[in-house]
């Protein structure tokens, strides 16, 4: 299988292999890397898929796209990686909803969010991807996060071979249990810092660090080179694509559907990365009759998707579902490319990067309306999904999840279409207590989330996810704290 810039105009040419696109995460030309084909998954192999279990279904999918791995380490990076012991009670069951509608819980992970899911195998895809290609320097990741990513990320780099991490924080920027989660990490290759100022700062000053080339020069001489963990990088995508066929099998094998029935698929997005995956799973030949493109108040893909025209420069809103809070959807670029081609590709976000807004040719948007639809929720909106989800059928979900349960509805109504929704629910509802204490009328002391968890619990009868309940308990290792202009020392001194 081989990989192409989204921005590459050449005929048979600019080809890397898996292990090279997952090494380099950027393409040199700016763009992101694609596979050149869709791999198909036949009929005789779905059926086959409905008889494995979760690591076997993420290698039989992952074996299509990164042929030039050795299968043996694959097949038991996926069993590590979705092991009991990290994935309690399985890696992405559903749960079946009123009306049709199945939340496939991708929140059982060692962080209770979703981002678990591909950051738990991508370190491993990464450490085999430097041996392949003869890396003998040490990668050292640099994540810049407002909160979800540096903790899941932290936990799958943890103790891997051939690489170490640093994440940095917003000292005043993330909730308390984002730090406190962040702060109690273990492992031998971890570092975490917090930065005075607010995530741009931070961002900027990761950035800063990426981009000097007497850094670059100086960490090569030292041993090692700077990665970033983000989602652009076709590692972390690659293992997304595998809980959409999975919840198919689960729902062909519970009899809720035949296998060949179409679904309609909904994920809250930020990014694009996990609906993307979504669409990929649907090139590959899973029956999906329409992809739901849920946003909070931040809804630049919403109103792209319904007029063709990609905005970025509108007001940023802060939510309460803040791993939403995008502007700029970075793997929509791949389905640009995908459907429109690589020079229009090259051309809209040349336009997106010089003024921040581009208009898309109508025959590309009627390829995507095709198949996508977009729908946002506002704050109260949000609130309200919560609570009428709880009050209704007793199940708690997160205001991401409730984001897309609300799209869901909306698209119902202005369409008609009933189809089964497999509805990719991001994060488990403890992780955004407030949020949801707020939306249910629970009141809690505002000084003490922790006691918020078990009072949650208590109120609703439902239980905080284990991997959070042992996070309160552990102890504080790292404190540090220090300004933008500090960051480039710290990392050569970790
Ligand atoms: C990252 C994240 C999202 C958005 O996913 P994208 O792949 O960026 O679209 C949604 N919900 C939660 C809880 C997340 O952490």
């Amino acid at each position: 299988m081989n990989y192409k810039s989204t921005r590459d105009v050449r005929e048979n040419q600019g080809y890397v292999s898996a292990a090279e696109a997952i090494k380099e995460g950027l393409a040199p030309d700016g763009g992101l890397y694609i596979p050149e084909s869709f791999p198909a998954i036949s009929a005789d192999e779905f059926v086959k898929l409905g008889k494995m279990n979760y690591a076997e279904r993420a290698h039989f999918i992952l074996a299509k796209f990164l042929d030039d791995y050795d299968q043996t380490l694959l097949a038991s990076d996926c069993r590590e990686a979705y092991s009991e012991e990290r994935f309690p009670g399985g890696a992405a069951p559903l749960h079946t909803m009123n009306d049709g509608i199945y939340s496939l819980e991708l929140w059982h992970g060692p962080t209770s969010a979703f981002k678990d899911m591909a950051l738990q195998l991508m370190p491993r895809l990464l450490s085999r991807a430097l041996k392949m290609t003869g890396e003998e320097r040490i990668s050292h990741i640099l994540v810049a996060t407002s909160g979800d990513t540096g903790k899941a990320a932290l936990e799958g780099y943890k103790d891997v071979d051939g690489v170490k991490i640093t994440v940095f924080y917003p000292v005043d920027g993330v909730s308390r249990m984002q730090k406190h989660q962040m702060q109690t990490t273990g492992g031998k290759n971890t570092y975490v810092a917090a930065v005075r100022g607010n995530f741009d700062d931070t961002q900027n000053g990761v950035k800063a660090i990426f981009s000097d080339r007497s850094l670059a020069e100086n960490a090569n001489e030292n041993g090692f080179f700077f990665g970033s963990a983000n989602s652009i990088n076709w590692g972390r995508l690659v293992p997304q694509i595998v809980y959409y066929v999975s919840a198919y099998c689960d729902l062909v094998n519970s009899g809720d559907i035949s296998c060949g029935d179409k679904i309609n698929i909904c994920v809250p997005t930020g990014n694009f990365g996990n609906i993307f995956a979504a669409y990929i799973a649907s090139k590959m030949g899973l029956p999906v009759n329409r992809f739901i493109c849920a946003s909070n108040s931040n809804n630049v893909l919403t109103d792209f998707i319904n007029t063709g025209v990609y905005d970025r420069t509108r007001e940023f809103y802060k939510t309460i579902s803040p791993s939403m809070d995008i502007l700029i959807s970075s793997n929509l670029e791949r389905l640009i490319s995908v459907l429109g081609g690589a020079s229009l590709t090259a051309d809209l976000m040349a336009q997106l990067k010089e003024n921040g807004v581009y208009k898309a040719p109508d025959e590309l948007m009627a390829k995507i309306r095709e198949v996508f639809s977009g729908y946002s929720m506002n704050e109260e909106e949000t609130s309200a999904a919560i609570a009428e989800v709880y009050k209704n059928e007793h199940y708690l979900i997160d205001p991401h999840t409730a984001v897309g349960y609300g799209c869901i509805k909306k698209y119902r109504e202005a369409t008609g279409d009933e189809t089964k929704t497999v509805l990719a629910s991001t994060a488990s509802p403890y992780k955004f207590a407030p949020a949801v204490a707020d939306a249910l009328g629970v009141s809690y002391d505002e000084d003490n989330i922790f006691a918020l968890l078990t009072k949650l619990a208590d109120e609703t009868g439902t239980v905080v996810p284990e991997p959070l309940a042992k996070t309160l308990g552990l102890e504080v290792r790292f404190t540090e704290v220090l300004d933008k202009e500090e960051m480039p020392d710290l990392v050569f001194r970790v």
